[in-house]
């Protein structure tokens, strides 16, 4: 019998601001499962979104990953150094363009100029999930149009399952929770949806370790993956989100819970990832290394899940 293939998974921050306390959780689950399961951790900058990236927020998540002994297998840290370097998507836009060609070959793509407006005028609803209800399907736009013109994948309905490795069996209708999925947006930005599951099959990640808020994501990009001729998704663990209050999730913007902000402040890596673990619900001592993440109960329970 072959061995079971290495489990890999990533760690994926945008650059848009300051690793904060959510992230250094996230780390904990990434590396502690990934580690406790006998697997590599990439790294990722997801800098798709070209208006609110910043280099000076992936030199800040590097040298704070570094800071916190959260080491990635690859590429190493000094890589982001110079340029081009694959862990940045903004270095990885011909990979997109080859997964576009691939859906463009099914028929699936299409321009859109609807803004978000648009689509709720057209009933896609409101608040932050809208579904778009295919205004530009048979509109036949001219793609080279310039500025104000997306493109949109079209998605098939029915129903996408899987096991979440916390939180169970899931069952989600990506058609009709969100409509065709954005590829690239008005501005000319790669979507998050569409790099990050590109990225997941191109570089071979077999777990994605991300907050529950992301959990109504999967359904769609498992759909994703398998048009662009992904035949096995990868396993998911959707991880409790920190709270600042009840009803208030972290936000980048929050100086009080920045690495860098409790860093200045004096307090050591292991405090703050003791700190970061005890917030997340997970029984941590006082003070807790990145190399000892693996060791916690909780999460070697979970990463028995990833190699049954
Ligand atoms: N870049 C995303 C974030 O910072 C990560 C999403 C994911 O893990 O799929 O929230």
């Amino acid at each position: 019998m072959s061995p079971a293939p290495q489990v890999v998974s990533r760690f994926a921050p945008a650059p848009t601001g300051y690793l904060h306390l959510g992230h250094v959780v996230n780390a904990i689950y990434v590396w502690g499962v990934t580690r406790a399961a006998g697997g590599r951790v990439l790294l990722r900058i997801e800098d798709h979104d070209r208006q609110r990236s910043r280099p000076a927020f992936e030199r800040a998540a590097i040298e704070d990953l570094a800071w916190l002994g959260f080491v990635p297998d690859a590429p190493p840290l000094s890589a982001f150094a110079t340029t081009p370097c694959e862990g940045r998507q903004s270095d990885r836009f011909v990979v997109y363009e080859q997964a576009l060609a691939t859906l463009r070959a099914q028929g699936r793509v299409y321009a859109c100029d609807c803004s978000r407006a648009d689509i709720v005028a057209a009933g896609g609803g409101q608040g932050d999930e809208l579904r778009y209800m295919g205004r530009c399907r048979h509109r036949h736009l001219d793609e080279g149009a310039g500025r104000g013109i997306g493109l949109r994948v079209r998605l098939d309905e029915g129903d996408e399952t899987f096991e979440d490795l916390r939180l169970g069996h899931q069952r989600q209708q990506p058609s009709a929770q969100c409509g065709d999925l954005l590829v690239r947006d008005r501005e000319g930005n790669w979507t998050y949806q569409f790099v990050a599951t590109v990225d997941d099959f191109v570089q071979g990640v077999t777990l994605v370790v991300r907050g529950e808020d992301l959990l109504a994501s999967t359904g769609r990009q498992i759909q994703l993956a398998r048009l662009l001729g992904r035949q096995v998704p990868p396993r998911f663990l959707h991880h409790g989100l920190v709270m600042k209050t009840p009803t208030q999730k972290l936000s980048k913007s929050d100086g009080d819970t920045s690495v860098r902000d409790l860093r200045t402040q004096g307090i050591s890596a292991a405090d703050l990832i003791a700190r970061a673990a005890s917030l997340a619900g997970l029984s941590a001592p006082l003070t807790l290394t990145a190399s000892d993440v693996a060791a916690q109960a909780e999460v070697t329970a979970l990463a028995r899940g990833v190699q049954s």
